[in-house]
């Protein structure tokens, strides 16, 4: 079963939740209303081997990548960061000292981002074959607007991309994917500056193609990526731009003017929202090479979780 298959299935079974519910299970983060007030909140793990290579990836980085890609989520909701959570699960070979050296990154990272690390669990496991998993929870409160959906995007809208797509996972433990800065502070602006007019956005985590395909499935409409206009990162081609993923970048539906930048950051233009009910489409997202509509699903990116 696909991750995102299993995820469904459980959400439907959700189906009494309570009215406090601000934002149901399925978008970058939930959120509950109490007391008057807002919280976000989400979770998400690092698992090494999946998302780090722990033998050529410094402990430093492993920390701050278990951070960076969950405050990801919360830029993905123009939200701002309150407190984090983490709970990690080491090889007992690890080692004591390495532990706190991973505490100590994922520490200063939260600190960082002004999401500070609050409480927290460490465990070392019994299997020498357990693999490092960091489970990583973040709260918010909203930004200037209410929490940018997935689901809001509307015929007419052009879909946007932060940044540069593509390549960023090398086998030499670099890469962007785990020296990237969460857009936190650029969605904050981007939702101060467009208002009501920022109709929907998420982050770039499994790939422009499967992203994109979110917000076209939650606001039921069709998605047109233009290739030529992608954002390529060094040698990525627009295939790599739309499949790599772990971009940690910002895609989102606006309508009206949008700036060519935010704090230096670019943002492109890179496709078009249009109705659900375009019917000379071939599917829900596409992607046009040239004169050449191409169905995105061909391109082959649903990989099996
Ligand atoms: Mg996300």
């Amino acid at each position: 079963m696909r991750e995102f298959d299993l995820l469904r299935h459980i959400y439907r079974s959700n189906d009494r939740l309570d009215r406090a519910v601000g934002i149901p299970p399925g978008d970058d983060m939930g959120m509950i209303r109490f007391g008057g007030g807002e919280v976000l909140a989400a979770v998400d793990q690092l698992v090494a081997g999946r998302h780090v290579r722990i033998e050529t990836t410094s402990v430093e980085l492993v920390g701050r990548k278990a951070i960076t890609r969950s405050l990801s989520d919360i830029a993905a909701m123009a939200a701002r960061p309150l407190c984090t959570l983490v709970a990690a699960t080491l090889p007992p070979e690890f080692g004591e000292d390495r532990a706190r050296q991973l505490f100590e990154s994922m520490r200063r990272t939260c600190e960082r981002f002004e999401c500070p690390l609050i409480g927290g669990d460490l465990a070392f496991h019994g299997d020498p074959d357990h693999p490092l998993v960091c489970s990583v929870t973040v709260l918010a409160e909203p930004g200037p607007t209410p929490p940018v959906l997935r689901s809001g995007a509307r015929p007419g809208d052009t879909l946007y991309v932060t940044g540069q797509l593509g390549g960023t996972m090398l086998d030499d433990g670099s890469g962007h994917h785990l020296t990237f800065d969460p857009r936190i502070t650029e969605a904050l602006m981007l939702a101060e500056l467009l208002g009501d007019r920022l109709h929907a956005m998420i982050d770039l985590s499994d790939g422009l193609g499967r992203d994109a395909d979110h917000i076209a499935e939650a606001s039921e409409v069709k998605i047109v990526i233009d290739a030529a206009r992608l954002p390529c990162r060094g040698n990525a081609s627009w295939k790599d731009a739309l499949q790599n993923g772990e971009d940690y970048e910002l895609c989102f539906a606006a309508s009206g003017s949008v700036p060519s930048e935010v704090r230096g950051v670019p943002i492109t233009p890179v496709g078009e929202v249009l109705s659900g009910e375009t019917g000379e489409l071939p599917a829900r997202l596409c992607v046009r090479d040239g004169d050449t509509l191409r169905e995105a699903g061909e391109l082959g990116w649903q990989h099996e979780a």
